[in-house]
């Protein structure tokens, strides 16, 4: 494996690459108009991006008269990310070009937890290190890292909070990046899913949107104007335990009939006696209680939708996990963002949300840590 060091780009040439990256080939008219570069600035970020191998340039002839138009390309293969998804006991890992294509992927089970329960920081640098190594053949370079993994990440670098892993205030990318040489950033995953909606997913049409992930637990991303949003000011709780039905199901900490009480799986599954995936087989069996749990679950994540989309105003919300196929899109979720949506008598004004819904493998969240690794040794944001 070769090792490359990668510089980051100029905000100027950073921009240029993101326009491509997102949007495809164009010119260098184009990419000043819409990115509002000089012609100056667009030429000096074009030729500093096709110095690094990021983007070529070829000659269209143009139909008409005229000179011939520079088109500048993204060169997909110029850098490989490995992104990696921590889960309490394996790390998934895939390797990623520019365009977010994956081109190999594996896996290798995390050391078990010691006697504090924490899963040892060393021993898991030294899997993916080998994941690296292991994967990363296939592809002429691996030139960064990206780790997504539950809980809280500071710095892009330390996890406060590992909520799987047993982890407090432990620094990650230090140990990996030791051991492979490599630029290494830590993200939350659901941030990591975030950036990877923002680059080629929802943020192609939206500047401003949210992620909700539905799972083992409710995790949220924020994108603002084309920023992710790196780390979320309250974990998720004021929308995780925002109120549904005061005569609702209780919650793990408490409230009635909280958003979390109809879908955290711990929370469903103590109410049902029986697990969520317990629940959809005896729903597709015709079980009445089930199909009433569901139906709960999938008007709780309606009302959830409808109450991000209006803080955050915007009207497009994705809808991401394990869980969502089974919830997302059903008559039940639908009709609680209609009824929130409806408008009054004497109002003109209407509303629709733009509700985008990608269940996620495992190699999904893989892949949300590679651009995110892509981004990070783009220099970006
Ligand atoms: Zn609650």
């Amino acid at each position: 494996m070769v090792i490359s060091a990668g510089r980051s780009l100029t905000a100027g040439a950073l921009a240029v690459a993101r326009h491509l990256l997102i949007h495809g080939p164009a010119t260098r008219g184009d990419l000043g108009d819409r990115l509002n570069l000089s012609y100056a600035s667009t030429s000096r970020a074009a030729r500093a991006l096709i110095q690094e191998g990021i983007a070529s340039e070829t000659l269209e002839q143009e139909p008409a008269v005229g000179r011939p138009r520079q088109v500048l390309t993204a060169v997909p293969t110029a850098r490989h990310v490995l992104g990696c998804k921590l889960t309490a006991d394996t790390a998934y890992a895939v390797v990623c070009d520019m365009f977010g294509n994956v081109r190999s992927a594996g896996r290798a089970a995390l050391p078990g937890p010691d006697a504090s329960g924490a899963v040892p920081v060393a021993g898991t640098a030294r899997v993916i290190a080998q994941l690296t190594n292991r994967i990363g053949r296939r592809v002429p370079s691996v030139d960064g890292i990206g780790i997504a993994l539950g809980g809280i990440v500071t710095g892009r670098s330390a996890v406060r909070e590992g909520t799987f892993l047993g982890w407090r205030d432990v620094d990650l990318a230090g140990p990996v990046s030791a051991r492979t040489g490599l630029p290494v950033t830590v993200t939350n995953d659901v941030t990591a899913l975030a950036r990877e909606q923002l680059w080629f997913g929802a943020g192609r049409t939206h500047s401003t949107f949210g992620v909700i992930t539905v799972g083992a637990g409710l995790g949220f991303g924020v994108v603002r104007e084309g920023v992710a949003v790196e780390e979320l000011i309250d974990n998720g709780h004021l929308l995780a335990h925002a109120p549904v039905d005061s005569r609702g199901p209780e919650c793990g900490l408490g409230h009635r009939g909280c958003v979390a009480a109809y879908l955290d799986h711990t929370d469903v599954a103590r109410r049902a006696s029986v697990t969520f995936d317990g629940l959809v087989t005896a729903r597709r069996a015709g079980d009445p209680t089930a199909t009433r749990i569901l139906d709960e679950a999938s008007h709780a994540l309606g009302h959830l939708a409808a109450t991000f989309a209006g803080a955050l105003q915007t009207t497009c919300i994705v809808l991401a996990g394990e869980d969502v196929g089974v919830l997302a899109g059903t008559a039940a979720m639908n009709g609680a963002i209609a009824d929130r949506l409806r408008p009054g008598p004497a109002e003109a004004q209407r509303c629709v949300l733009d509700i985008v819904t990608t269940p996620l493998t495992f190699n999904d969240w893989a892949r949300g840590a590679a651009v995110a690794g892509i981004q990070h040794i783009l220099g970006a944001a």
